[in-house]
């Protein structure tokens, strides 16, 4: 039987971390904040919003909403994201995307300055990631895969990593992000030739396809470590990744569950990004 993967002790570990870095910054007078600037009210966004304040508000984070109706103006959009970047007491943002379709994304994602963009929207984040250098923050959810890694005690140092997804807000910069951890890193996606003997070579598998169950018995091998970044909904209305877990639980060494996974993580992740934000300010 594999070891199972929950997120919950990663986030814990991650968490006390953060606490005492808010410690120290409260001594100095400084309550870290974060803006959430939410369009309209998806389901999915209203109920991260609620797990990221539930998390701000156990850690002494402080929240700021900006709540703008499902027609806003682009206009409105960009004067409320001018308003965070100026606005020295919000120290990170989180902006819900996608957005409306009459609304110019690019333009949005590039208007938020990268030293509060704690959920790495921004180029200026993604080429953070990229270099390995302090710039912006990486995207929760891909950081989100090393914490869980690290609260298990696996080093991707000189291992073979394959991660399924090439997507700019999981796939590629979980590979850069274990890529920096001196992993050995191979990104699959829909042209990948082989995807069963690419995925069985692995020693750490991040699954971030964005397909039900598409990794099975057949992907895996003995010995993985097997991280599955996929939500979906099914038909039974119960929460299920991309890895089929029921085929793939018995062949690995370890495994995240979904749900209890990598989406137990990424609120603790936001909330240290937030808090690294508000330490960085005050260095500057
Ligand atoms: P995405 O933008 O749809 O990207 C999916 C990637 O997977 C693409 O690069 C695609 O390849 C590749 N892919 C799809 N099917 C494949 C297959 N059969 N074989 C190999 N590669 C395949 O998805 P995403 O935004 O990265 O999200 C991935 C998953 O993570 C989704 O299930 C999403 O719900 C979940 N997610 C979870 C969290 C969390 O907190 N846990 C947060 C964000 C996202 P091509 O590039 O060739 O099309």
């Amino acid at each position: 039987m594999a070891t199972l993967l929950k997120g919950a002790a990663a986030a814990a570990a991650l968490n006390e971390r953060t606490a005492a870095v808010i410690e120290g910054l409260k001594a100095k007078g400084i309550t870290p904040a974060l803006g959430i600037l939410r369009v309209g009210e998806r389901p999915d966004d209203l109920s991260y919003e609620r797990g990221a304040v539930k998390r701000c508000d156990a850690l002494g984070i402080a929240v700021k909403k900006y709540l703008l109706p499902e027609d806003v103006s682009q206009e409105k959009l960009m004067e409320t994201i001018k308003g965070i970047n100026e606005d020295a007491a919000i120290h990170g943002a989180l902006i819900f995307r996608p957005l409306p379709k009459h609304l110019d994304d690019e333009a949005v994602r590039q208007a938020l300055l990268p030293e509060k963009d704690v959920d790495g929207i921004t180029d200026g984040s993604l080429l953070g990631v990229f270099a390995g250098v302090p710039k912006g923050f990486p995207p929760c959810t891909a950081q989100a895969c090393m914490e869980i890694l690290e609260q298990a005690g696996i080093d991707p140092k000189g291992k073979e990593a394959v991660v399924v997804g090439r997507s700019l807000v999981v796939g590629r910069p979980a590979a850069m992000l274990l890529l920096q951890r001196n992993a050995t890193v191979t990104i699959c996606h829909t042209r990948t030739q082989d995807m069963e003997g690419v995925c069985r070579r692995a020693q750490i598998l991040i699954v971030a396809a964005g397909r039900a169950g598409v990794i099975g018995a057949d992907h895996v091998s003995a010995g993985q470590t097997v991280i599955d970044v996929g939500i979906h909904v099914g038909e039974d209305g119960k929460l299920r990744g991309d890895v089929d877990f029921q085929a793939a639980e018995p062949i690995v060494e370890a495994i995240t569950p979904v749900p209890g996974g990598v989406g137990a993580v990424t609120t603790a992740v936001l909330a240290s990004h937030v808090v690294e934000a508000a330490s960085r300010s005050v260095r500057s």
